[in-house]
C-alpha cells in the first residue's frame, strides 16, 4: 500500500491547522463587514464549467485540471478555482432574480491544479476569496481591493505591495491582441511550443510565459496602456484615484495580465516582500469580469473578486513570526483521572457536566500510573486534575488538584461547578500595595464595574 501523501499535497495538522483556522476566521470576519456571505459550491463540477469560464487558452484549463470520467461517463473536474463554480451556482439558482444585487459571496476550501510542485506551489491548496456580482460602479473594484489589502494588514503584513493594471474593455483588448499578433508575427517561430498555441488562441497569454528567452522578447512587446479605449482609461484612473484617496499604495504593472481568460478592466495582485528581503510573490489576486455570468447562461452581469492562497498567507506569517501571541489557547482545562476502570462511568459524567459549561476536558479511560497521568495532564496544559476513587465514590465527592498551585481539596460532588468556576475565574491581584490586597482590593472592584 502507498503510504506517502500524493505529490504536491500537504498534511495540515496540530499547530499549523490552528494557523489555518485563525487565518480563515480573520478573513471571514473582515469579509462579513463588507456584506459578503458564505457560499459553498461543490468541489466537483462538469468540466465545461471551467473550460467555458476560465478559458481554453489558460494554462489552468490546458494543462492543470484534474479531469476524469465518472462511472456514468461524465467528464468532471476537481475545481481549479472558485469563481466559475460560484457563477454556475448563481445562474443555476437564479440568484440574480431572487436576491438584491450585487450578490456578495465569500468562499474558502481546497482547489486542485496539476502544477509543478515547488516552494509555495502545491497541487492541492486552499483559497479564500470573494465575488461581488451584478455590479457596475468601479467603486466595487475599489472595495474589493481594499478588502484584500486591509485583511492582509490585519494579519500583520507590513511591506505589502499592490500591483494593479487594466485589461480594458472588449474594444481595448481586441486592439491590443491585434497589436500583439503583429508584434509576435516574425518572432513566434523561435518561441516555445506553448507560446505558438497561445499566439493562435489568445496572444495575451504569451505575456504569462515563464520561459526566460521568451520573457526577454515579451519585454519589448506593445503595452496595454497604449490600446485602451477612452472609457477604460477613465475607469482605471478613477480606481487609482480612489485607492490614493484611501491611502493605499499601489504600483501600476503593465505586464500584469492574469492567467485566467475571464478578466476585463481592473486586475490586481497582492505581493509581499519581508523585512529580510524574501520575495513571496503573489499571495492573492483578482480582478473585474464582465462575461462570466452570461457565459454560464445567465444575464449580462459584471462582477469583481479575488482570492488568497491560504498556504502562502500562512507560510509568510510563520516565517515572519506573525502568529506570535495570537493563536488561542487550545490547552485542556481539566483531566479527570478514574483511579480504577470501575469509575470510568463516573468520570464520564463529571466530564460531560464540565464540557456542558464550556470547559475542555479529557479522561484517560485506558488507565495508567497516577504519576504518569499527572505528567500527561501537565503536558496537555490542564489547570486541574480530578481524581475519582473508592473514597470519592463512597462520600459523593471529588478530589480536585490545582496543578498550577499544587494544591488539592476534596469537595462535594454538588459543588463541582462552583468550585471549578472559582478556580478559573480566580482574580490575580494587580495591586502594588500589599494592604490593598484581599476581598476589597481596588482592582477586584474594577473587575466588577
Ligand atoms: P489564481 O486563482 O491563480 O488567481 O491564484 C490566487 C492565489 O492562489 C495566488 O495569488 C496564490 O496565492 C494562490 N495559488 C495559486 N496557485 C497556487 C499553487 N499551485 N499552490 C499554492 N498557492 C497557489
Amino acid at each position: 500500500m502507498e503510504s506517502q501523501n500524493v505529490k504536491g499535497t500537504k498534511d495540515i495538522f496540530n499547530k499549523e491547522a490552528e494557523m489555518f483556522e485563525y487565518v480563515e476566521t480573520v478573513m471571514k470576519s473582515i469579509a462579513a463587514t463588507y456584506g459578503f456571505k458564505d457560499m459553498r459550491p461543490p468541489l466537483l463540477e462538469h468540466s465545461e464549467v471551467f473550460s467555458r469560464a476560465v478559458g481554453e487558452s489558460s494554462d489552468v484549463v490546458r494543462k492543470e485540471m484534474y479531469t476524469f470520467l465518472d462511472k456514468g461517463g461524465r467528464s468532471l473536474t476537481l475545481r481549479p478555482e472558485f469563481t466559475a463554480g460560484i457563477m454556475r451556482l448563481i445562474v443555476q439558482n437564479k440568484l440574480y432574480a431572487t436576491e438584491d444585487l450585487p450578490i456578495k459571496a465569500y468562499y474558502h476550501g481546497p482547489v486542485f491544479r496539476y502544477e509543478r510542485p515547488q516552494l509555495g506551489r502545491y497541487r492541492q491548496f486552499n483559497q479564500f476569496g470573494v465575488e461581488s456580482v451584478g455590479v457596475n460602479s468601479y467603486f466595487h473594484d475599489v472595495e474589493v481591493i481594499l478588502l484584500g489589502y486591509i485583511t492582509l494588514l490585519n494579519l500583520g503584513f507590513e511591506g505589502l505591495k499592490l500591483k494593479i493594471n487594466t485589461l480594458g474593455d472588449d474594444e481595448s483588448r481586441t486592439n491590443y491582441k491585434n497589436a500583439l499578433k503583429a508584434f509576435f508575427e516574425d518572432k513566434i517561430a523561435n518561441m516555445c511550443e506553448d507560446c505558438k498555441q497561445r499566439y493562435e488562441i489568445n496572444p495575451l497569454r504569451i505575456l504569462d510565459c515563464k520561459v526566460p528567452a521568451d520573457q526577454e522578447i515579451v519585454k519589448s512587446a506593445p503595452k496595454m496602456r497604449d490600446y485602451l479605449s477612452k472609457e477604460s482609461q477613465i475607469r482605471f484612473n478613477h480606481v487609482l484615484q480612489e485607492l490614493e484617496q484611501s491611502g493605499i499604495e499601489y504600483e501600476v504593472d503593465d505586464t500584469l495580465v492574469r492567467g485566467l481568460d475571464y478578466y476585463s478592466e481592473t486586475v490586481f495582485e497582492f505581493h509581499f516582500v519581508s523585512d529580510k528581503g524574501v520575495n513571496y510573490g503573489a499571495i492573492g489576486a483578482g480582478g473585474h469580469y464582465d462575461k462570466l455570468v452570461k457565459e454560464m447562461g445567465g444575464p449580462s452581469l459584471e462582477g469583481v473578486g479575488f482570492s488568497f492562497g491560504i498556504e502562502r498567507v500562512v507560510s509568510v506569517m510563520q516565517d515572519n513570526n506573525l502568529f506570535e501571541g495570537i493563536l488561542s489557547d487550545q490547552s485542556l482545562d481539566a483531566y479527570i483521572i478514574p483511579m480504577d476502570p470501575l469509575y470510568n462511568t463516573n468520570a464520564l459524567d463529571v466530564a460531560l457536566a464540565l464540557r456542558a459549561n464550556g470547559y475542555r476536558v479529557e479522561v484517560p479511560y485506558d488507565g495508567g500510573k497516577v504519576a504518569s497521568l499527572i505528567k500527561k495532564a501537565n503536558r496537555k496544559g490542564a489547570r486541574i486534575a480530578i481524581f475519582i476513587g473508592e473514597e470519592e465514590i463512597r462520600s459523593d465527592s471529588l478530589s480536585i488538584k490545582d496543578l498550577k498551585f499544587n494544591k488539592q481539596e476534596n469537595i462535594a460532588l454538588g459543588d463541582l461547578l462552583t468550585y471549578v468556576d472559582e478556580i478559573f475565574n480566580e482574580h490575580e491581584c494587580q495591586c502594588k500595595n500589599e494592604e490593598d490586597k484581599g476581598e476589597q482590593c481596588c482592582c477586584k472592584q474594577k473587575d466588577k464595574e
